[in-house]
């Protein structure tokens, strides 16, 4: 069997199905191809916060926090029924490396930043103050000087992929899966691709190719004829842990004691989620599960806070970042979504990194490289103001 369209985007993350989307809504003839299921690589993985990213003031990425925080703003607009607001605790204590002075500054610019939603506010309580919900949670008071409260927003990155996904294909987009890119060759007006489905084969033809393969985007890049030079990155683990019971109805943004990393403590289902961590990954990310040091590292932060809570692990998953290689600490590395083009491949964009939060933004970008390349198009509908449908 064989189809044409204008753009085909390799990849059913919530990068690729938002191309997908932002593409389609533009006016142009669309298919997405992933090779196992809707969402099942990162985007499944990830702690479900839509969110500026308040952790990444410190590594002064404001552009990217202002960008994030827009697109919170659009989401919980145009899919109140998946993105909620949530609230957030950060607790400081006398030994807390980031003091109360330098949390109030960047909460501050954190709602500078939010500009003037109802999110932007932020407040501190004293100890002797907590709400009843606080002090039910269990947080250990020894110590503490303040809580500050800021606000974010939450979602389930399944439902959100699917959502776009029904989106895109309620715009005309065609979806393939499950499909995998074997084969991709340059032809005089695009790539003809080669797709592994049931047992045989399918061909597909575009004008332009969008690589949102995650942390398989170089595997994708292999499959090129003539040869796609990739570029350079380092893939980092994060695992998460789903725990027994629900602590709280609000989040908790907590310093780990151990290595002062920012670990998030969050409600989930009527449970805990509890991550992340940051480690190097050197394999198929298909088969990333949390390591026992990740377990107990994210067990021993939660007791330093919560010393009365018994938990109980109900299930666990680990995701796999890209990040553009480089030396240094993880958490150190921009988390924008980097546009790589190979030399001698004019029709064709690959996706290193990004945010979930940001797969609206990310689509628009893709849009602009395909009107560079394939002109314009009548568009269909505006993303930003476009409601995410209902899927079950
Ligand atoms: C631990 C962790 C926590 C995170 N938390 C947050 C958060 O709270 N908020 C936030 O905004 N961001 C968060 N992120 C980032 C966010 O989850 C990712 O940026 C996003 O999910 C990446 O989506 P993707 O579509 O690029 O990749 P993926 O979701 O991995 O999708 C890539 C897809 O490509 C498919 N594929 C690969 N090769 C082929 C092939 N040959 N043929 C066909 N298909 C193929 C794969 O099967 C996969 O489904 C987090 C990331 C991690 C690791």
């Amino acid at each position: 069997m064989s189809s044409a369209v204008e753009v085909a985007v390799i990849g059913g993350g919530i990068l690729g199905v938002g191309a997908a989307q932002a593409c389609a809504a533009a006016g142009y003839s669309c298919a997405v191809i992933e090779q196992a299921d809707w969402a099942c690589g990162t985007s499944s993985r990830s702690s479900k916060l839509i969110h500026g990213g308040l952790r990444y003031l410190e590594t002064k990425q404001f552009s990217l926090v202002r960008e994030s925080l827009c697109e919170r703003a659009i989401l919980l607009r145009i899919a109140p029924h998946l993105v909620r607001p949530l609230a957030f605790r950060i607790p400081v204590y006398g030994s807390t490396r980031r003091g109360a002075l330098t949390l109030a500054a960047g909460l501050g610019l954190y709602g500078v930043l939010a500009g003037w939603t109802p999110l932007a506010r932020y407040s501190a309580c004293l100890p002797g103050r907590l709400p009843k919900s606080l002090r039910a949670s269990g947080l250990k008071t020894e110590g503490l000087k303040t809580v500050f409260r800021y606000w974010d927003a939450q979602t389930d990155d399944v439902q959100l992929t699917r959502a776009v996904l029904r989106s895109a294909q309620d715009l005309g987009v065609q979806a393939h899966c499950p499909a995998k890119l074997m084969a991709a060759e340059r032809t005089d007006g695009g790539y003809r691709l080669e797709l592994a489905v049931d047992g045989g084969t399918r061909e597909v033809r575009c004008g332009y190719l969008v690589n949102a393969g995650g942390p398989w985007v170089n595997e994708v890049l292999a499959r090129f004829a003539p040869e796609a030079a990739p570029r350079p990155i380092d893939r980092v683990q994060g695992s998460h842990l789903v725990l027994e019971p629900a602590i709280c109805d609000e989040a908790f943004y907590l310093e780990s004691p151990i290595d002062q990393r920012a670990v998030f403590v969050l409600p989930w289902k009527g449970m805990t989620l509890l991550g992340t961590t940051e480690r190097p990954f050197d394999g198929d990310p298909a088969q990333v599960s949390v390591s026992d040091g990740e377990r107990d590292y994210l067990l021993a932060t939660l007791r330093h806070y919560f010393p009365d809570v018994q938990p109980r692990i109900v299930r666990e998953f680990a995701g796999v970042r890209v990040l553009p290689h480089g030396d240094g600490r993880a958490f150190q590395r921009p988390r924008d979504c980097v546009f790589h083009l190979s030399p001698g491949h004019p029709h064709l964009v690959s996706l290193y990194g990004g945010k979930l939060t940001g797969y609206r933004h990310t689509g628009q970008d893709v849009v602009a490289k395909v009107v560079q390349s394939l002109g314009p198009r009548a568009a269909k509908a505006d993303t930003e103001t476009l409601r995410l449908p209902v899927v079950s």
